[in-house]
């Protein structure tokens, strides 16, 4: 794609001497061959209807996700849009990524709706989220109101791990429109005893293709966007600033820290989680308001003198327990429940089974988010006060 002034016309004539347009009877006769249909139009016009089977990539994230949506090149695509002319410029996208058989489905959806040819809704009909979040709309304080709000939000989980794993899972199954996976680790066979999102066939892939395989298969409404990089403070304020909200699943000090004061600098709420043993905890952060991180510990723990700092036991369930407490503080946030755990931290003893909060305010004196704070941007985090994961 040429970058600069761009020239509509010009994009379009290239990508038609390129990519065959075809009919809606060669179309399907591909498909039912063996081919592939591709929806690049957005979410919201595709829960309003789609072809049935259809593989959604909206055309923005084309090139980022084609590869784990459609992994065999050799098989044909029909590509289509509403009217035909994003589905050219993807088709053509699709070529250059190396896609052998690629076309574009000419005029689009409303082409092939005047045609009379049946449309599914992806969310199961009118109203749009039925049946799917069926059990949702039942309640009050989520509703159909609370189910859009779901489907519109964007989630950034740090951390593929124990935490992340279940958290992800839920907002996924919850209707999360959005989810942002940020990890640079892969999967190892020693994760499986508590980071149920992956599983034996993902060993050895990375976390966060591990999870959008698992996500992609509970719900294919969400969109799932994998960042393969390590969380840290050059490139905390560009991930922050594509989502409304923040899921520390992070397993270390540095992260925890940073995490918490790119939240504090972005102004966008933290759902903290930790584990320990048989000990966890869990709260929301950086809430208008509330209290951060720091305003409970204002400094890390110099390095090596905390046992998180290096490789602890845990017991495999609580970090399913924690991360699904903070996807339930998130499912909360979104729909605009009126309770959470902001200024409140809730301590789990698993092994005594007691749990037990503990009121937490915002502290005046706090380096981030205290009246004269002294961390204005994330070189001053301290984030190296405990270097090892
Ligand atoms: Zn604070």
């Amino acid at each position: 794609m040429n970058s600069g002034a761009r020239d509509p016309a010009g994009d379009d004539r290239a990508a038609r001497e390129r990519i065959r347009e075809i009919g809606i009877d060669e179309a399907r006769a591909i498909v039912a061959g063996g081919g592939a249909w591709l929806d690049v139009r957005e979410r919201e016009e595709v829960v309003a209807g789609a072809i049935a089977d259809a593989v959604w990539i909206a055309r923005g994230l084309l090139e980022l996700n084609a590869d784990r949506s459609l992994p065999d090149k050799t098989r044909p695509v029909v590509v289509y849009c509403a009217a035909g002319r994003r589905s050219l410029l993807a088709a053509l996208t699709l070529r250059e990524l190396g896609y052998e058989r690629v076309y574009s489905l000419a005029g689009g959806l409303d082409a092939w709706k005047r045609a009379g040819q049946p449309v599914v809704s992806l969310a199961g009909g009118d109203p749009v989220f039925a049946p799917r979040y069926h059990r949702h709309l039942l309640i009050d304080e989520i509703g159909e109101r609370g189910q859009r709000a779901l489907s519109a939000s964007r989630v950034l989980l740090i951390g593929l791990g124990g935490l992340g794993s279940p958290a992800a899972l839920y907002l996924c199954a919850a209707g999360v429109g959005h989810l942002g996976l940020v990890d640079d680790d892969i999967v190892d066979e020693s994760n499986l005893q508590r980071q149920v999102i992956h599983d034996t066939t993902t060993v050895g892939l990375k976390k966060v293709e591990s999870a959008r395989l698992a996500l992609r298969r509970l719900n294919p409404l969400v969109e799932v966007t994998a960042h393969a990089e390590r969380f840290d403070e050059t490139n905390a304020m560009r991930l922050l600033s594509q989502y409304d909200l923040v899921v520390d699943g992070c397993d270390n000090f540095t992260t925890r820290y940073l995490v918490n004061d790119a939240c504090v600098l972005a102004g966008k709420p933290n759902f903290y989680g930790s584990v320990f043993r048989f000990d966890g905890q869990v709260s929301v952060f950086c809430a208008p308001g509330g209290p951060c991180y720091r305003c409970l510990h204002p400094e890390p723990p110099p390095l090596g003198a905390s046992p998180a700092c290096a490789e602890v036991g845990v017991l495999g369930v609580l970090p399913g327990i924690i991360g699904t407490l903070q996807a339930a503080e998130v499912i909360k946030w979104i729909v605009g429940a009126k309770e959470s755990l902001v200024g409140r931290l809730l301590v789990v003893d698993a092994l005594a089974t007691v749990f037990r909060t503990i009121g937490i305010e915002r502290s005046p004196t706090c380096p981030a988010c205290g009246d004269a704070p002294t961390i204005r941007d994330l070189r001053a985090t301290n984030a190296a006060a405990c270097g090892a994961r």
